[in-house]
């Protein structure tokens, strides 16, 4: 990322008595938020802990404290977790946003119209910018990723990924990374929008996951004219699939689509952005001579309608819908695998009250995946696994019960 770092300078070389004044407002402000703090390291104003006083006052909000949760508006469950930190001293104010500067007159413009004594005021309009999410959506980030490190040094792309972000769902899924446009400024570009003029132009991408295509990979559709600045963009980057008829005989035929889904294998209580993972989902449709239709993914059935397929019988839109479902990937963490096959091969020994609790767990040693090179097999799933995950998720409603208390009758 090009840190352009003039604004600094500009205050500095051009003199006269604005400087001065800038300045001295500089000092009251100052002067104002430690006092608020109640002059003590610790002290709190509001979301504001203040960490030091000397040579430069620094104040912080911790990472997804109160204020510092900043929820989507294009996916109204998703929540970025962010540290705010603002540095003042007698010739600057800094603010970082994840400990990236904020660059521009934004944060400039607001300490000008702050009165000398208008900490608070300050404080509320720094923690209120909303920043810019980027395009966060696992596939994409990870798709991105593969693309730059295949590009090395001399990246063709004009964007990069943003390691710092995470985001949460209500869902129980959380997203590690985000794409960014090289020319992002980390701040959305109004109160109501989710990401800056630069990163809107993220949903001309297009990434290809599906393995048919022979290179998974990312492509750059040429729709420009389609994020024109001012227009109002909901649209996340779009997915193709490619899909191929596997067996055909007279009691119907069966499309097929093996497409790479990305999650994170930690588990929720310890959530670990380094843990992403891969596996292979193939999706799986049959129509039968009668037009029903059946859905598996990697080889498990699931059991849901088409509605619109039953009323229009129309194959495009039927097969983009399920390229775009997702596997409960259940509970893949390593450690955890090892200790519930281990109790679950032992189940015979345990007291009946213990017994009934390992009743509600079965482990899918079918579930192959990958993480950092290296091959995984196996996950914990709820008995009543309903193999496709919640939307916006990585895991369905019953095994998300498994993180609930279970009571004992
Ligand atoms: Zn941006
Ligand atoms: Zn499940």
């Amino acid at each position: 990322m090009d840190i352009d770092d003039n604004e600094g300078d500009d205050t500095k070389d051009g003199g006269g008595d604005m400087i001065s004044e800038d300045n001295e407002r500089l000092q009251r402000i100052r002067a104002d938020l430690v006092s608020l703090t109640g002059g003590k390291i610790g002290g709190t104003i509001g979301d504001w802990e203040l960490v030091s006083i000397e040579p430069v006052t620094h104040l912080s909000v911790r990472a997804g404290y109160g204020a510092a949760r900043k929820l989507s508006f294009m996916q109204s469950d998703v929540a970025a977790i962010l540290k705010y930190d603002l540095y003042i001293s007698g010739d600057f104010c800094e603010l970082c946003i994840n400990d990236h500067k904020i660059q521009g007159n934004t944060v400039k413009d607001i300490v000008s119209r702050t009165s000398q004594d208008g900490g608070l005021s300050l404080l509320y309009q720094l923690i209120s910018l909303r920043p810019c999410f980027g395009s966060f959506g696992p596939e994409v980030v990870e798709t991105v990723s593969q693309a730059l490190e295949l590009s090395g040094q001399d990246s063709k792309y004009h964007f990069t990924v943003d390691t710092n972000f995470i985001g949460t769902s209500s869902q129980g899924r959380t997203y590690a990374g985000t794409v960014r446009s090289l020319d992002c400024v980390f701040l959305a570009q109004s109160r109501v929008a989710d990401r800056c003029t630069a990163c809107t132009k993220l949903d001309s991408l297009v990434i290809n996951r599906s393995l048919l295509s022979g290179e998974a990979g990312i492509q750059l559709a040429n729709s420009d004219s389609e994020t024109e600045t001012g227009k109002v963009n909901t649209s996340k980057p779009s997915h193709q699939s490619v899909w191929k008829l596997d067996t055909t005989d007279e009691q119907g035929c069966s499309f097929l689509c093996p497409q790479v889904q990305t999650f994170n294998c930690s588990l929720p209580h310890a959530f670990d952005g380094s843990a992403q993972a891969t596996t292979v989902v193939h999706h799986r449709v049959e129509i039968s001579d009668t037009l029903k239709v059946k859905l598996e993914l990697c080889g498990k059935l699931v059991t849901r309608d088409f509605p619109q397929f039953a009323a229009d019988h129309q194959l495009g839109p039927l097969l983009d819908r399920v390229a775009g479902l997702r596997l409960c990937v259940g509970y893949p963490a390593h450690r955890l695998m090892k200790q519930a096959r281990y109790i679950l091969n032992h189940v015979g020994r345990m007291i009946p009250e213990m017994r009934k609790l390992f009743k509600h767990y079965s482990v899918d040693e079918d579930f192959v995946y990958r993480i950092g090179g290296e091959e995984e097999i196996g996950t914990i799933r709820s008995t009543k696994c309903k193999i496709e995950s919640e939307v916006g998720s990585d895991i369905c409603a019953a095994c998300r019960t498994l993180q609930q208390p279970i009571e004992f009758q």
